[in-house]
């Protein structure tokens, strides 16, 4: 059964020091995702399933006891901007009186462009270099996307964090080397390196542990393009 604006939730994180800067903050995990990133750590949310986990009526009434108590509400996933009902979600949300954030991969643009007009914070993946984004994806045309979601979410003037999961088997210097002259080239100066980690992840060939120093050795270069690197 689809909830009344078409939200479907997968589960929820109660309360969050992490998943938006400097906000006590609840996540809100939406269920489905386009894409097939071999490292997904969430991998039961990428089917969107007939019927959510969570009822999105009752989930605004919980937050609604929430206020007071939390600064923030974060649509994470999954991925949130495939959700027709996303706009309203976040409006509800606002109306409560919360801050909004948003984890997205940049699946879709015009969605996207669309929920920025109600976010006070978005962290935006950008995966790969644009042209190689099939590669860690496993989805044709998701490069493309995601260069149009970057560039409306610079375009649109809310804060943001731009962040790519690093694993030496799926990018290497060279590609790091490439997000960074795109990056430098639209003038952004803080990228976070998410260094791979195993929660989650179903993919045995990604589980053995890389050479050591690989990142290290690159950073200075990419340091020289977007001068605020926070890896974590
Ligand atoms: S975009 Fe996120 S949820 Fe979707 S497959 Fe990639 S890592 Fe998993």
């Amino acid at each position: 059964m689809a909830t009344r604006n078409g939200l479907t939730l997968g589960g929820v994180v109660p309360f969050s020091t992490v998943d938006f800067p400097g906000r006590l903050a609840a996540v809100l995990f939406t269920q489905g995702c386009p894409l097939r990133c071999r490292y997904c750590h969430n991998p039961h949310l990428r089917r969107r399933a007939a019927s959510p986990a969570r009822d999105w009526a009752a989930t605004v009434a919980w937050l609604r006891r929430r206020v007071g108590l939390l600064d923030a509400v974060v649509f994470s996933g999954g991925e949130p901007t495939i959700q027709p009902g996303l706009a309203d979600a976040l409006a509800e949300v606002r109306a409560l009186g919360f801050a909004t954030g948003l984890h997205s991969a940049g699946t879709h643009p015009r969605r996207l462009s669309q929920a920025l007009k109600l976010l006070d914070w978005i962290g935006l993946d950008v995966k790969a270099p644009f042209d190689r984004y099939a590669a860690v994806t496993g989805s044709i045309g998701s490069g493309a996307q995601a260069r149009r979601a970057l560039d409306a979410v610079l375009a649109s003037g809310i804060s943001y964090e731009l962040r790519t999961t690093v694993h030496a088997a799926l990018l290497g210097a060279a590609d790091l080397l490439a997000i960074a002259e795109d990056l430098q080239a639209r003038r952004v100066r803080r990228w976070v390196l998410q260094v791979f980690r195993p929660t989650g992840c179903v993919d045995a060939a990604l589980l053995a542990p890389a050479g050591p120093g690989w990142l290290d050795a690159v950073l200075p270069s990419l340091r020289s393009r977007v001068p605020d690197i926070v890896v974590r």
